[in-house]
């Protein structure tokens, strides 16, 4: 099979700089990645492609050997650049990158010392946990614990993957380096050591429960503390609690993606909180108050004046939702709406008959309906002409 160009697979000239390959490649990753695109095979591929062009042209050896030379600088040995599939090695850590860049450590809780080349071997992939609260939830903040399958390290071995925790030895093909070379052509080519996927390490005798990998799949619970505030849409990054390392090497983080679900009497609109009040038509006409409730759970006692109409909105001020990480909160909108009186007995019929009155009447008590008719057809005459 004939190998896509690495510049084209980017989308990028041959004389792109860093920076245009990082963005390039962060903005394709980032449509492809598995996570986007689930069961779709066409885009996990496009997507190793896109981690193995970028995994060489990023290193400014590898790139001058590939400009030279072509695919043909890196064949000879097993895998690509980026050594793909495995134990997830090389790839993994693409993911791990893009994440990284894009979210930074919203938590602040920084990245938990993640370590240079070799600690991240066999790093932990990074999982993702979906998560949906209620507004009120998003409102209050929310202490609470999950239940995440994922990988565990292994007991019987506690991680190295030797039978009864005996360490792993230095590995033989690379003499523990983690990185091997080799000849092409003139150039001296370097790369993850197949036999030990870069950790530097092999297991001479394997442990039994876990085969060697030093970890095994379990449910594990986590506590997960959601701050007040929180968005729909909003991930969270709990460092080191994916998927544990290889043979002791660190785990990947969890993300949750928070999804808030739909309220049925407020809308939220950022820190704003909308809210469509119902009002009886007695009440709109002669004021008087009303009670809204609010999204911490409280009913407010508000005023509104004489001759309210549909439509008409209330501000209440900080009484929206809570701002994540500040004391300040966003404003309450209130929307009246009057309610035509349904059921009546004959006695309030003819009330409101009386009510009613005639043509002079009407046109003081009700201006914009009086007269409606005529302004409309007014303006039909004037367009006619
Ligand atoms: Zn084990
Ligand atoms: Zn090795």
């Amino acid at each position: 099979m004939a190998k896509q160009d690495y510049y084209e697979s980017l989308g990028v000239s041959k004389d792109a700089d860093a920076a245009e390959l990082k963005k390039s490649y962060r903005k394709l990753a980032m449509e492809f990645h598995p996570d986007r695109n689930p069961d779709d095979e066409a885009a996990e591929q496009r997507f190793k492609e896109l981690s193995e062009a970028y995994e060489v042209l990023k290193d400014p050896e590898k790139r001058a050997a590939y400009d030279r030379f072509g695919h043909a600088a890196f064949e000879g040995g097993g895998g690509g650049p980026g050594g793909f599939g495995g134990g997830g090695a090389g790839g993994a850590g693409g993911f791990a990158d893009i994440f990284e860049e894009m979210f930074g450590d919203f938590m602040g809780g920084g990245g938990g010392g993640r370590g240079g080349q070799r600690a991240n071997a066999g790093r932990g992939s990074d999982l993702r946990y979906n998560m949906e609260i209620t507004l009120e939830d998003a409102f209050n903040g929310l202490k609470t614990d999950i239940r995440v399958p994922t990988s565990v390290i292994c007991d019987d071995c506690t991680g190295t993957g030797g039978k009864d925790g005996a360490a792993p030895v230095s590995c033989g093909s690379c003499g523990g380096a983690g990185r091997v070379r080799s000849q092409s052509g003139f150039f001296t080519v370097e790369r993850t050591c197949p036999t030990c996927q870069g950790t530097g390490e092999t297991i001479a005798d394997p442990c039994h429960t876990c085969n060697g990998i030093g970890r095994r799949q379990k449910e594990k619970t986590l506590a997960v503390n959601i701050p007040a505030g929180v968005e729909d849409g909003t991930r969270i990054r709990l460092s080191g609690e994916g998927e544990a390392g290889l043979r002791g090497a660190p785990g990947g983080d969890l993300y949750i993606f928070l999804g808030v679900r739909p309220h049925r009497f407020f809308r939220r609109d950022d820190a704003d909180i909308h809210v469509r009040v119902p009002v009886p038509m007695a009440t709109a006409t002669l004021g008087g108050q009303i009670e809204v409730p609010t999204v911490e759970g409280k009913l407010l006692r508000v005023t509104i004046p004489e001759g309210t109409p549909t439509g008409h909105q209330l501000r209440l001020r900080g009484k929206g939702m809570k701002v994540m990480r500040s004391e300040s909160r966003g404003d309450m909108f209130v929307q009246i709406f009057v309610e035509t009186p349904v059921n009546l007995s004959k006695k309030q019929k003819d009330l409101l008959k009386e009510f009613a009155g005639d043509d002079k009447t009407s046109k003081k008590h009700s201006p914009e309906s009086t007269g409606f008719l005529d302004k409309v057809k007014e303006l039909w005459e004037d367009l006619r002409d």
